[in-house]
């Protein structure tokens, strides 16, 4: 469900016709539905209301301030994997209390920092790294809360690049390891085990690779318990799909359901770290149609928005619809919709039968509120795009457009450079 919807033909997001906006911001930028991010964080709460829980916002997925904010007011927390988004989300006002930890590469920095900030739990992903956090907490004169995150070995049947519970990827600790090294962080003094992790993947459309994970870490949380470890958090992680195209992934009062039903006789309280579920449908992308170019064995229509400004195309191959911002009647066209980037691999649609846009029309590449800003560059020298937030008949730049000064900043000529 998302409030982006034609009114007479005319593009609008809940009442803001989006024309409008690119009018008033220029192109290309991101538009994100505040409805739609609402709705989505309450529906997805609510599948949990059942059992005791804490809805940690995956940042990396849509990192802006405004939206941080937002789910913070709704009562989330945040998941984070870097000391860069454990600052955006304090500053965003998200409680630290309800902020877990994940990333396989924490820097002794990172570490130092999210122990003064007093967050909620830290998810170990490698035995070397109870010894860091356990050396740094000691310094500080603090306990660490801990939790291992797993890696329970499971294929949830999506993009190699976006899964990371098989054996062979870098993420967690091996299941047949935990039990040793939950015995090791039991041991060691500044570290207080509290909790038990696990993230299989990204865009997950089927319910089973959630039940195994969940499965597999139950069986290992009874094995804890006769060795007199105590799991008070359980943390399934995020990866629920959303729809691109024809997918149809489960719902998530289905997937919440599903996951209770599994906890039952469970004492704890359980940690989801959704990301693309909450914010993928809630955003577009908005970019104008600069040039057409046709010849035998191509056509492309070139817009002003490239991989540097939504990256997953090229990076995943990924699928987003396109919507004209204007409806008017005219043929499909078998095209690929590119980017001024030079990279033959700059495109935001390839190869596919869409309306035959015109120069200077706008489209809305859809579902581009995940993984679209914040995985954007300035390659080719291009500032980032501006983000807007649209609340009924209003909307808000809740980032500007980066500007040519901002591209040098920090830059600096070494003395033997300096004159002409
Ligand atoms: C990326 C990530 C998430 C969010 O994944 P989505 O597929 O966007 O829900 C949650 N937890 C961890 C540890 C991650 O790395």
């Amino acid at each position: 469900m998302h409030h982006f919807h034609y009114r007479d033909g005319e593009l609008y997001c809940e009442n803001v016709p989006v024309d409008r906006i690119a009018r008033k911001v220029g192109t290309p930028f991101y538009c994100y539905s505040h409805a739609t991010l609402e709705h989505h964080y309450r529906v997805f709460d609510a599948a949990f209301a059942g059992f005791s829980h804490i809805v940690c916002f995956a940042v990396k997925a849509n990192a802006n301030l405004a939206i941080l904010r937002l789910f913070a007011r709704l009562g989330g927390g945040a998941d984070i994997v870097s000391g860069g988004e454990l600052y955006r989300a304090l500053q965003a006002g998200v409680d630290p209390r309800k902020i877990v930890y994940s990333g396989v590469g924490k820097n002794s920095e990172e570490i130092r920092f999210a122990l003064k900030s007093g967050i909620l739990l830290f998810n170990l992903e490698s035995s070397q790294e109870l010894g860091e956090i356990n050396r740094i907490a000691g310094r500080l004169g603090v306990k660490a809360p801990v939790a291992l995150r797993i890696n329970p070995d499971i294929d949830p049947q999506t993009h190699p690049y976006i899964s990371t519970g098989l054996k062979k990827n870098k993420f967690g600790i091996d299941i047949e390891q935990a039990v040793q090294d939950y015995r090791h962080a039991q041991e060691l003094p500044h570290l207080e085990v509290k909790g038990a992790a696990c993230h299989i993947g990204s865009q997950i459309t089927e319910l089973d690779p959630f039940i195994d994970a969940l499965k597999r870490l139950k069986s290992l949380i009874k094995r804890l318990e006769k060795e007199g470890i105590r799991i008070q958090y359980l943390d399934l992680g995020g990866g629920l799909g959303i729809r691109y195209d024809q997918e149809e992934p489960p719902h998530p009062s289905e997937y919440g359901e599903a996951l209770i039903k599994e906890l039952k006789g469970l004492k704890c309280t359980l940690i989801l770290e959704p990301g693309r579920v909450l914010v993928g449908n809630a955003g577009i992308l908005v970019t104008r149609v600069l040039y057409t170019k046709e010849g035998e064995a191509k056509h492309f229509i070139i817009a002003d928005a490239g991989m540097n400004d939504l990256a997953r195309p090229s990076l995943y191959g990924s699928y987003h619809a396109l919507r004209p911002v204007k409806e008017r009647p005219r043929p499909e066209v078998k095209a690929s919709l590119v980017g001024p980037i030079c990279e033959s691999g700059d495109f935001l649609a390839k190869d596919r039968k869409m309306p035959a846009f015109q120069p200077g029309e706008l489209v809305a590449v859809m579902s581009a509120g995940a993984y679209g800003f914040s995985m954007s560059s300035n390659y080719n020298a291009r500032p980032r795009v501006a983000e807007i937030m649209v609340k009924d008949g209003d909307f808000y730049v809740i980032r500007k457009r980066e500007t040519y000064r901002q591209l040098t900043w920090g830059e600096r000529l070494p003395d033997f450079l300096k004159g002409a």
